[in-house]
């Protein structure tokens, strides 16, 4: 998709950082405060130091995990929109929804990548010394940084493989079930799992007082309803062209008309953005925040055409609805839907949720 807006502005709360093999890394603000956390906390044993390389090798062990993820979808010809890292892992948004046998393998990439790497340290390690202390993996001993980063390696991986959403292992359940029983079913069976998952490990950690445990459980708890409600969207999106949930009563300015024209319209209406024409050609569109700006800036007789939106994100009517909705995911956002070069309406947020709404509540057919 060639949106460049919509790629630029990414999940919210996250700040773009590194772009590697070609995919967007952005990190979440949570995520950053788990590493400021871990790092203040410091391991028992071993020097500030030592602590601080610790964590910052399983953070990078946790972005290959991710990686492997990319590059497996993208042998599936699915492309990876960003890599966002949040404290209980990363997550690769992808460009399409992977069919349930790609999922598996592109889900069970991210844990090999955990147990390779734990796999050559601990060789690397035992070729030095000879031999490997198994024993003593677990046991975090000072000093050992190769073996502690293997052990962390493989706490990722095996975590990672827990049958429950958000975990991988939460996927390929989704996925094997999903070939069996259709796809929302296994989402939402996998999705309980997770929350299930979350309510017991909270309650263990309430009651070992290991708040870490608690923290993520949160998480794990939060992933699980946000990917049952994404799938869901998809699932009540799917099939459905966009021209059938596009708001198709809409008011135009032209581009000799001014800013102070725009804002009569905004108050006039209940519209909040505005196509610009000129005849029949669309020139931009002019969102609120844009006109409220130039207000501000440029004074209420500036001409729209200078002001306006030139790169709008643009749906073919016959578009399926599943497909414009990460196009939309940006709050306020609002598409022209054109056949062509002809304006036949607009698809915004609001009018989108609104029709998500009217489906859930099972109009679906009416509409
Ligand atoms: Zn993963």
């Amino acid at each position: 998709m060639s949106n460049v807006r919509n790629q630029e502005a990414g999940t919210a709360g996250s700040i773009f950082v590194l772009r590697l093999f070609g995919v967007p890394v952005r990190f979440h603000f949570t995520f950053v405060l788990l590493v400021v956390f871990l790092g203040a906390l410091g391991l028992e044993g071993p020097s500030g130091a030592e602590a601080a390389i610790y964590v910052l090798a399983l953070f990078a062990s946790v972005l290959l995990h991710e990686l492997g993820h990319a590059l497996v979808s993208r042998r599936y010809g699915i492309g990876t929109v960003e890599i966002v890292m949040f404290p209980i892992g990363g997550v690769a948004r992808l460009e399409r929804t992977p069919k349930p046998r790609e999922e598996i393998w592109i889900a069970l990439a991210g844990p090999a990548v955990n147990v390779a790497i734990a796999g050559a340290l601990i060789g690397a390690a035992a070729g030095l010394a000879g031999s490997f202390a198994w024993d003593k993996l677990f046991s975090r001993q000072a000093g050992d940084l190769p073996g502690q980063i293997a052990a962390g390696n493989l706490v990722l991986a095996l975590f990672n493989l827990l049958p429950a959403f958000p975990m991988d292992g939460g996927r390929v359940l989704r996925a094997m079930l999903a070939l069996k029983r259709g796809e929302a079913a296994a989402t939402e069976m996998a999705s309980r799992a997770g929350r299930y998952l979350a309510i017991a490990m909270g309650l263990y950690g309430l009651i070992s007082a290991n708040f870490m445990l608690v923290f993520v459980a949160f998480f794990v708890y939060l992933g699980a309803v946000q990917e049952n409600a994404a799938v869901l969207g998809r699932f009540l999106t799917q099939g459905v062209p966009v021209r059938k949930a596009m708001v198709t009563d809409f008011r135009t300015l032209t581009h000799g008309q001014t800013i102070r024209d725009a804002a009569n319209l905004l108050l006039a209406t209940s519209q909040q953005d505005f196509p610009v024409v000129h005849g029949d050609q669309v020139m931009g569109l002019l969102g609120r925040s844009a006109l409220l700006r130039a207000m501000a800036r440029e004074g209420p007789d500036a001409y729209v055409s200078g002001v306006m939106e030139r790169n709008f994100i643009r749906l073919g009517p016959a578009m399926d609805l599943s497909e414009a909705m990460p196009l939309m995911s940006q709050a306020g956002s609002c598409a022209l839907v054109m056949e062509q070069d002809k304006l036949l309406g607009l698809l915004t947020a609001e009018n989108l949720a609104e029709f998500l709404l009217l489906r859930r509540l099972g109009l679906g057919q009416k509409l």
